[in-house]
């Protein structure tokens, strides 16, 4: 008997749990679609469990077909929805989720989510070692360690990119200084990326805030000496309270009070569309390895790309390590800026 078939055989009728935790990324489906199709092609059963983590401590279990996951690879959100769960973060909560699956007659589970997803699972798997525990990155925020990119994020970068040429428009009609927040929590992927695919003249990100203050770095590089509008993209900064647009615009209408000064907060435009044919492709295929790792006894894993190959970072390390921006693009924008 060949390894696969044997692997194959060995695994046959056993039962995989997919779930979708924290915030929805555009693309979440086009993985649940693959891990499903994939899974059922290589001889698994398919349990869908709604609500993340807190839908999987109330027993929101239902059983996935391939007709299930059929014409949802173009939607954006996720047809299983998503959580936050309090409850899981508890002992007591993690205990009633094992109980589910258990009941389920779940053995592997597959955590399509974020850094605190992901978190959640190391922790549930250290726990209980009878469940295989396989994480897959589905954040808009690009900020997980060990891969390139996560499913979601082109499609947040895009539709960044599409709204803030929308703003320029605006902008240059009312010579304006505009400050557009978005998405990233701790990480400028986003600012950054989306400043240098829509001309913008500066970003402020997190990992650029410590030393220098950007705002002043920005004005004494002279913005607006040659232009009739600024576009500034500013990432959200929930643990920094001196942070986001209002404060940078706030601060620039006391201090320069001669420039007409606008703020736009993109908010959750961000999340909603059709995924990109990017995170279409990315989802099915990290969904698709997920099962491969599963054939090949992997566990406690997030499956990732990196120079577009798939590889398995242990979760400890996707977790534990900030993903640095490649700090180049600081310096592209900068220069392309003037
Ligand atoms: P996004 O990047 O889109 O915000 P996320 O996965 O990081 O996604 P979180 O809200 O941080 O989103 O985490 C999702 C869920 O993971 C939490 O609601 C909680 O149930 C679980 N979780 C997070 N941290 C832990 C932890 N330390 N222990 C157990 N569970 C956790």
């Amino acid at each position: 008997m060949k390894r696969t078939d044997f692997k194959l055989d060995k695994m046959k009728n056993k039962c995989i749990g997919i779930l979708t935790s924290g915030g929805d990324a555009s693309g979440m489906n086009a993985t649940i679609r693959a891990v499903t199709r994939a899974a059922i092609y290589n001889g698994f059963q398919v349990k869908g469990i709604y609500r993340g983590y807190e839908g999987l401590i109330a027993g929101e279990v239902k059983e996935l077909t391939t007709e299930d996951v059929s014409s949802i690879i173009q939607r954006g959100g996720t047809i299983l929805k998503t959580a936050r769960s309090e409850a899981f973060t508890t002992p007591e909560g993690r205990k009633k989720a094992y109980d589910v699956l258990r009941k389920e007659g779940i053995s592997s589970l597959i955590i399509i989510g974020g850094d605190g997803s992901l978190t959640g699972a190391r922790i549930f798997a250290n726990e209980y070692d009878d469940i295989i525990c396989i994480g897959l990155p589905g954040t808009i925020d690009n900020d997980l360690y060990g891969t390139d990119f996560t499913i979601g994020y082109d499609t947040a970068l895009n539709t960044i990119v599409e709204c803030v040429d929308k703003i320029r428009d605006t902008a240059t009609s009312h010579d304006r200084i505009f400050f557009v927040e978005v998405m990233g929590r701790d990480a400028g992927f986003l600012a950054q990326n989306s400043a240098i695919a829509s001309g913008a003249e500066a970003a402020i990100i997190p990992e650029d805030r410590t030393d220098v203050d950007q705002l002043e770095k920005f004005i004494g590089r002279g913005f607006r000496k040659t232009k009739n509008s600024s576009i500034v993209i500013v990432t959200e900064s929930p643990k920094d309270k001196n942070g986001g647009a209002m404060y940078y615009a706030e601060r620039v209408k006391k201090e320069y009070p001669q420039y007409d000064v606008r703020v736009s907060i993109l908010g959750h435009l961000q999340r909603g569309g059709a995924p990109s044919a990017y995170d279409r492709i990315l989802g099915s295929r990290l969904g698709e390895a997920a099962i491969q790792a599963l054939l090949e006894d992997q566990r406690n894993v997030m499956i990732g790309i990196r120079n577009n190959e798939i590889v398995y970072v242990p979760f400890a390390e996707a977790i534990k390590n900030d993903k640095p921006l490649d700090k180049s693009l600081i310096r592209v924008l900068g220069e392309l800026s003037i």
